[in-house]
């Protein structure tokens, strides 16, 4: 059997990010830039007022104050998206909104709250120092400075960044079209009436939202019997894509026919059975372009499966900087005893108290107990060699995305 680090690095090592593609903003959202992004302009393009008040030149309020106020002649006003076109001049303040341009001539904004304006003066109740209240050009974002990176993810912020410097289109990597197969002649399709001896296919539902939630395109292949023929003429007709998930059909039983069918349309195995619990049986292989993984049915193995090596997968083709899950040590709330020779991965909801993160068990930890996933933030390794751990231990907690467990227990 081989680890889960070399599985996954298996993995990683034949897979490069995919060509790019010009989207407008807006459909960029969630999407990994492929490209750098350099301001072309300042943000904001001109100096301006951070405040509601007067533009003038700082020199002409020394010694003003609280109580000793100082007049100066107003000879203007200028609200955001104007400008004031004179020179400001000794002895004058021009009525200023946020985000107007700084008259020229003027180095201060007195704040609206320390002035009393009557007819065309307005006194002023303190000694500003220059550039109080002053927004620079190009403080947010410097012209020819580098913004965003290759490789980020397009969230909020990036694209107000974006938007900010005019920018209507972006260059990002095309999202891996990844077909999903369900097997298992016990499987009924969702919205059928329930039938003797059936249970409904959810490991596609999973998956699929894993999919979108990674950044892929799934496909669905549907279902197929555990029936080496109907298998081989399912896959053979599978459209064009990067990955090949299939679920189900990969252990030691009578009717596990997943691997030959694959091997008969001549796949190229790479390697079978990792040394983890759940998730043991996965094979993983290459069939032309594609490649494969084939997942054990159970629905935890198919979701956890998923996290430890096809979100990676997922991200090194969309060339995202981190490819690999985040951790944190945390203290297990409770005593778990394993069997020596794989890793255990155990859910686990996590709870921070005085600064540490506690882990506990989250439900039944057999690998058919979806519902166990519903509260689980994480999942604690258990390596190969241990015997399991004891409470008050600590641990490496993987950190399983919101978006796939929902928000925990909360
Ligand atoms: P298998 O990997 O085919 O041996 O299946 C292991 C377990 O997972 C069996 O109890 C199956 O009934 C169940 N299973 C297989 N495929 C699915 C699926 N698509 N949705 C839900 N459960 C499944
Ligand atoms: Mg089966």
């Amino acid at each position: 059997m081989i680890s889960l680090e070399a599985a996954r690095e298996k993995v990683l090592a034949r897979l490069k990010p995919l060509a790019s593609e010009e989207v407008d903003i807006l459909s960029g959202w969630g999407r990994v830039l492929a490209q750098d992004v350099y301001a072309g302009q300042n943000v904001p393009p001109v100096d301006n007022s951070a405040m509601d008040g007067y533009a003038v030149r700082a020199v002409d309020l020394k010694g003003a104050g609280p109580e000793t106020p100082l007049s100066l002649k107003v000879v203007g006003e200028v609200a955001a998206g104007t400008a004031y076109t004179a020179m400001l001049r000794e002895g004058e303040a021009v009525s200023i909104m946020t985000g107007a341009p700084i008259p020229e001539g003027a180095d201060t904004i007195v704040p609206v709250e320390y002035t009393k304006q009557a007819e065309n003066r307005v006194r002023l109740y303190l000694s500003p120092n220059p550039g109080d209240h002053i927004r620079r050009a190009g403080e947010d974002l410097r012209q020819g400075g580098l913004v965003l990176h290759k490789g980020q993810t397009v969230a909020a912020a990036q694209l107000g960044i974006l938007a900010a410097l005019g920018l209507g289109r972006i260059k990002v990597t095309k999202r891996p079209r990844i077909a999903i197969l369900a097997t298992g002649n016990e499987l009924q399709a969702v919205g059928e009436p329930p039938q003797e001896n059936r249970i409904y296919n959810s490991n596609s539902y999973t998956l699929t939202a894993q999919v979108l939630d990674a950044g892929g395109e799934p496909l669905s292949l549907g279902i197929a019997p555990d029936d080496i023929a109907k298998l081989k003429q399912v896959l053979a007709k599978t459209q064009a894509c990067q990955i090949l998930i299939t679920s189900g059909g990969v252990s030691m039983g009578k009717y596990d026919l997943m691997q030959a069918a694959l091997k008969a349309l001549g796949m190229e195995l790479i390697f079978w059975k990792i040394a983890i619990k759940p998730g043991m049986p996965t094979l993983f292989g290459r069939w032309d372009e594609k490649i494969v993984f084939g997942l054990p049915g159970n629905p935890v193995a198919s979701m956890v499966t998923f996290e430890e090596f096809i979100r990676p997968a997922i991200y090194k083709m969309l060339g995202r900087k981190q490819v690999m899950p985040d951790y944190i040590e945390a203290t297990s709330a409770e005593t778990i005893k394993k069997k020596q020779g794989r890793k255990n991965l155990v859910r686990v909801t996590l709870t921070l108290k005085d600064g540490r993160y506690y882990a506990t068990p989250a439900g039944q930890q057999g690998a058919g107990m979806l519902s166990s996933m519903l509260g689980a933030d994480g999942l604690m390794i258990l390596h190969e060699d241990s015997a399991g751990i004891t409470a008050g231990e600590t641990a490496t907690v993987q950190l399983l995305n919101k978006s796939v467990v929902g928000t925990g227990n909360a």
